[in-house]
């Protein structure tokens, strides 16, 4: 099973509405980016607690800001970020999700 359909199989959907983990906008299934926390490409898991729910908009600009801040996150304070992967990670992808 792909990470996409364990993300749904964890997290009911209210209703058929989905919350977007960054804006809190309500989103159908279509619309949902299961994303990873921690991009696969700098080590993020596949597990659950790496997922989130974004939406469309969110997912792209995410995806737009991450494409210096990640490596910076982990150069200046890799400790951290790790110990965030294992909780969940939700406080520094917000802080990603903030920087532009
Ligand atoms: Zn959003």
């Amino acid at each position: 099973m792909g990470y996409r359909d364990e993300w749904f199989k964890h997290n009911p959907s209210d209703h058929g509405w989905y919350t977007c983990a960054a804006c809190g906008k309500k989103i159908r299934k279509a619309d949902v980016d299961v994303d990873h926390i921690v991009p696969q490409k700098y080590g993020g898991s596949d597990r659950l607690f790496n997922l989130q729910c974004l939406c469309k908009h969110c997912n792209r600009s995410k995806q737009a800001s991450m494409k210096d801040t990640v490596p910076d996150l982990f150069k200046t304070n890799g400790k951290r970020a790790v110990r965030g992967v294992k909780n969940g990670l939700t406080n520094i992808a917000k802080k990603v999700l903030k920087r532009k």
